[in-house]
């Protein structure tokens, strides 16, 4: 490992990176923090939401958001002038059926939808545990499914992201689009929650 102390923090590691890239003229500080800026000043899981809000109060919306994500992203302006920088799959939840998200090599997720990733996401024990026994990851979540239930697992990779579209609770018929944004949380976008 030579000079590569597994001991060195991670923001340390991070800025002898950004001065090897600057040094070598790849990029500038300023190109840097735009990126930075871009990625996270609009990325949170509302975004998200109002996706799914829209998927349960539009059925065409929810047919366009299936069919592809990157499409249904654009229709809010999420992910800027040239969309994500990934492929989007939306995963429904159904009666019988619940999915969920992992990236079992590293950490892939759709930050422009989700927000910033937990950092459980991340954990070697999310990534390993949630293909081997999701039932159990899920009962430790707090969320016991109905007998019965199948559980997809959905590998992300850079490329390719997921997002869960939950079913839509009961006794919400009477919510606006807005009240049913407020109804979903970035969990229920992974998966480890119902909605
Ligand atoms: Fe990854």
């Amino acid at each position: 490992m030579s000079e590569h102390h597994q001991d060195v923090p991670i923001a340390v590691r991070v800025r002898q990176l950004e001065e090897r890239v600057t040094g070598a003229g790849l990029v500038t500080d300023a190109d840097l923090d735009g990126v930075l800026s871009r990625l996270y000043a609009d990325a949170s899981p509302v975004n998200g939401a109002r996706m799914v809000a829209r998927a349960w109060a539009d059925p065409a919306y929810r047919q366009r958001l299936l069919a592809d994500g990157n499409a249904a992203a654009a229709e809010f302006g999420f992910g800027g002038a040239d969309g994500l920088s990934y492929r989007l799959a939306v995963v429904a939840n159904e009666p019988g059926l619940h999915n969920l998200i992992v990236c079992t090599l590293c950490s892939c997720y759709p930050v422009s939808l989700l927000g910033p990733s937990p950092s459980w996401y991340k954990s070697l024990a999310y990534r390993s545990r949630a293909v081997r026994e999701p039932a159990t990851v899920l009962s430790e979540f707090g969320l016991t499914l109905p007998e019965g239930t199948q559980i997809a697992v959905w590998d992300a990779s850079a490329e390719s992201r997921y997002m869960v579209l939950p079913l839509r609770p009961a006794g919400t018929g009477h919510l606006s689009e807005v009240g049913l944004a407020a109804l979903v949380t970035r969990n229920g976008l992974i998966g480890t929650a119902s909605v």
